[in-house]
């Protein structure tokens, strides 16, 4: 497909905001869907809308094996070893949360320690920061350079035998560096720690394999990467899954329940307690065998093309300053421009049928770092093109004009 072949097949590009073609660079956020996605699950409801696993009814059954197709396309999406390593949830929050309570729970003891980054999503904060209060555990920051990167050494000096866990970033949402985490996980799996990979920003842009990283954990969201919103994915190594309790109690997470005692199911049920998103779980399927139609080289090779074209035009507007400069990045770019705020910005842009997001990206301790209240954050997906970034470099110079 080319590039306006691929664009059809998102019909939400096509419209216009505020009387202007939208130009939408808020991918970061959530990414648009194509057709084959939305179709997938308008055709669940008027098809076969069931529940899965438990009915012995034709429309259930069919149910159950898309859905269950569904898992096993996203496992060779991410090259899992079983389909059962692959469990639904709400998304990487849900994920996070997940893993936290339930991986807390049975390894997490007084003074062991969890290691984040400071560049991490508050989602995968949070869920720590409350298992380790919990817990009488610890929560240690790997510290970040003014360009945004880790720094290794630092990461490095604060793994020891107490760290549990290291959860962190692929790929920040705010700054766009991509973190060396084949290589994190090697070391912390060298001082005995597990590792959860937080791919919300990765697995949309790149190629993720988890047998060759090598993660204990891996989360991420449908709705970023073309599919549905309320999906999430949590990819966990089969023997740590079994070596942890369930997280929520419910339907179809059982083997037996008695009043005295009730006994689980076997992954992935054990992790997935009550009705799923059935629609989306199956959409799902759809939205990865549409990225893999698209084709990785085609999505790398068009979003490095757009994040250097971008920063070389967004460079030249004079007062402009990028946050987030790593050597290694995605197509993520937050700025700000000097005597704006950029809420203004954000919101003349719009006006100019630009939609980019304005705020603190769920990183508030890493705006703390770089003592600012939030950025301007312009992120490409496969869909953009060049001619759509000449007209947010055009509306953002107006704004720009408009507010000094
Ligand atoms: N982590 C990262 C890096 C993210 O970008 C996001 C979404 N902005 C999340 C976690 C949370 O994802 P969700 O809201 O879909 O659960």
């Amino acid at each position: 497909m080319n590039i306006e072949e691929i664009r059809k097949e998102f019909p939400i590009l096509e419209q216009k905001v505020n009387g202007k073609p939208l130009v939408y660079l808020d991918n970061g956020a959530t990414a648009q869907k194509p057709s084959i996605v939305i179709h997938t699950i308008d055709q669940y409801y008027k098809e076969y809308n069931s529940n899965i696993h438990r009915g012995v009814h034709h429309l259930s059954q069919l149910a159950t094996t898309q859905y269950e197709e569904s898992r096993s396309t996203i496992q060779k999406f991410i090259n899992a070893k079983y389909s059962h390593e692959v469990i639904f949830t709400t998304g990487t929050t849900g994920g996070i949360n997940l893993v936290a309570n339930s991986f807390g729970k049975q390894f997490l003891n007084r003074g062991d320690e969890v290691l984040i980054s400071a560049m991490e999503h508050h989602s995968n904060i949070v869920p720590w920061q409350m298992i380790c209060e919990e817990k009488g555990a610890v929560l240690k920051v790997i510290p970040i350079n003014e360009k945004g990167e880790l720094i290794y050494e630092e990461f490095l000096r604060l793994l020891s035998e107490k760290t549990r866990i290291l959860a962190v970033a692929h790929i920040s949402n705010t700054l766009g560096t991509i973190n060396p985490v084949k290589k994190m996980i090697k070391e912390a799996h060298k001082a005995g720690a597990k590792v959860l990979i937080d791919a919300a920003q990765s697995v949309p842009h790149c190629q993720v394999d988890v047998q060759d990283l090598d993660c204990d954990f891996l989360v991420f969201s449908a709705h970023k990467m073309f599919g549905p919103t309320g999906v999430g994915i949590l990819y966990g190594k089969e023997e740590m899954l079994n070596a942890m309790p369930p997280y929520q109690g419910g339907g179809d997470m059982i083997k037996e329940v008695t009043f005295e005692k009730t006994t689980y199911n076997s992954l992935p049920h054990k992790f997935e307690a009550g009705t799923p998103n059935i629609a989306g779980g199956i959409a799902t399927a759809e939205a990865i065998l549409f990225m893999n139609q698209v084709g990785f080289d085609f999505i790398e090779c068009q979003e490095k093309e757009l994040l250097e074209y971008a920063t070389e035009q967004l460079l030249k507007i004079e007062g402009l300053r990028i946050i987030g400069t790593a050597e290694n990045k995605a197509s993520v770019i937050s700025f700000l421009v000097d005597n704006t705020h950029p809420f203004d910005v954000g919101t003349l842009l719009d006006q100019m049928g630009v939609a980019v997001r304005t705020g603190h990206h769920c990183t508030q301790p890493l705006m703390d770092f770089y003592g600012i209240p939030g950025t301007i954050r312009a992120s490409f997906a496969f869909y953009n093109t060049k001619e759509e970034v000449d007209v947010f470099i055009a509306a953002l110079k107006k704004a720009v004009m408009m507010l000094s």
